[in-house]
């Protein structure tokens, strides 16, 4: 028997949650992120589930053929573009729409030879300084574009540092705004934090009630689809009405009856203050689960909400049996994701524990955890 842990994708989940963005943004057309293998949930397990988004918006070339190769003939946007003057053959051979953020991309372009001229996006650095133009120099590389005859539609999009936090978005708008008032194009600027704080309903940026309402004509869904709050603890999935996508799930295969003064562990980093009864259940670090999750870290045992106890190993981890009397070898545990009877152990709160973030748990589950896709 293999080991027992292993991986759900929950295909209805991801829809849900797909239509839970349209609710947000009404007006948008809206990309699915599936950068980084689907944020770890695999873009073939998850394609058919958020095949109702206008596109599929990712950054590695082998994704975006990947992405082809399911069948999907609407857009593909690659948002960091082109990394070698060579990559924009594959854009023209399938149609990538693709972002511009540097002066060599346009370089490449112009060197480029392409009957079908590109649809690109021009990016801004409108203060997060990772990739983008300068506001200043936003307009002379615009112009550039427009006069290729290797482009075609131009779109506009910048990303926003703060649209989790209490910093928040304007400040970024309006040099946004200002810098492309007369540009045509498409607008793309929001994520997922922007979509569900942010943004309203219409054609255009207003500050309204409750701080500025951001509109845009393509928004890039990545975290929100796959069942997890950009801006946890401020808010929670269930509060924002996602769904988790993933559950990651094991068996105890071992219990200990500890005494007072026992300790747990590599370290021994947690010590018995009371008779109690451990399980040890088979998921460590090597599956992905996060080594910084310190005792206390929330995991369920048969659905029943408990803690991990002591330092997570390689390949095993211990959880408090105290709430779980009757919990023994083969009990289903919960590491994130849906538990039995309708529990849900939310990949955030697991992700806080360990002073990170859901999308790096997601991300990081291993390739030796074998991946289901259910409904
Ligand atoms: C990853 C990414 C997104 C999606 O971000 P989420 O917070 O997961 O919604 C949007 N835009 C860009 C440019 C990205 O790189």
């Amino acid at each position: 028997m293999p080991r027992p842990i292993e991986a759900l994708v929950h295909r209805a989940a991801l829809a849900h949650n797909l239509a839970r963005a349209r609710a947000a943004a009404p007006a948008a057309r809206l990309w699915a992120v599936v950068k980084a293998n689907a944020y770890g949930h695999g873009i073939e397990r998850v394609y058919a589930a958020l095949a109702g988004a206008d596109g599929f918006a990712l950054l590695d070339l082998a994704e975006a053929e990947r992405v082809r190769a399911l069948g999907w003939r609407g857009p593909v946007l690659l948002l960091e573009g082109a990394f070698e003057p060579r990559d924009l053959e594959l854009c023209s051979r399938l149609g990538l729409w693709h972002a511009v953020h540097c002066a060599e991309q346009i370089d490449w372009l112009a060197a480029h030879k392409t009957h079908a001229p590109h649809h690109v996006f021009l990016k801004m650095n409108s203060g997060m300084n990772r990739l983008g133009f300068r506001p200043e120099s936003y307009r002379a590389a615009w112009a550039r574009l427009d006069a290729l005859p290797q482009v075609g539609e131009i779109g506009l999009m910048t990303h926003f540092s703060d649209a989790d936090g209490e910093r928040g978005i304007a400040h970024q708008v309006r040099i946004f705004d200002e810098a492309t008032r007369d540009l045509p194009g498409e607008r793309s600027v929001a994520n997922s934090a922007t979509i569900l704080r942010h943004h309203g309903g219409t054609g255009v940026s207003v500050v309204g009630e409750g701080g500025i309402r951001v509109a845009s004509d393509w928004v890039r869904a990545g975290i929100l689809g796959y069942g997890s709050a950009p801006d946890f603890p401020e808010h929670s999935a269930a509060g924002w009405q996602l769904q988790p996508a993933m559950t990651l799930r094991t068996r105890l295969i071992a219990t200990q009856s500890l005494q007072p003064g026992d300790t747990v562990g590599y370290g021994s980093s947690f010590t018995a203050a009371r008779p109690m009864r451990i399980g040890i259940a088979a998921c460590g670090y090597a599956d992905g689960y996060p080594r910084h999750a310190g005792t206390g870290t929330p995991v369920l045992v048969d659905g029943v909400r408990t803690g991990t106890v002591g330092r997570v190993s390689m390949d095993m981890l211990a959880v408090d049996l105290t709430a779980a009397p009757a919990a023994g070898i083969g009990s289903e545990v919960t590491l994130w994701g849906r538990g039995p009877r309708e529990t849900i152990l939310s990949i955030d709160e697991v992700a806080h524990a360990a002073a990170t973030i859901g999308y790096e748990l997601m991300c990081a589950l291993a390739a030796r955890v074998t991946v289901r896709a259910v409904e």
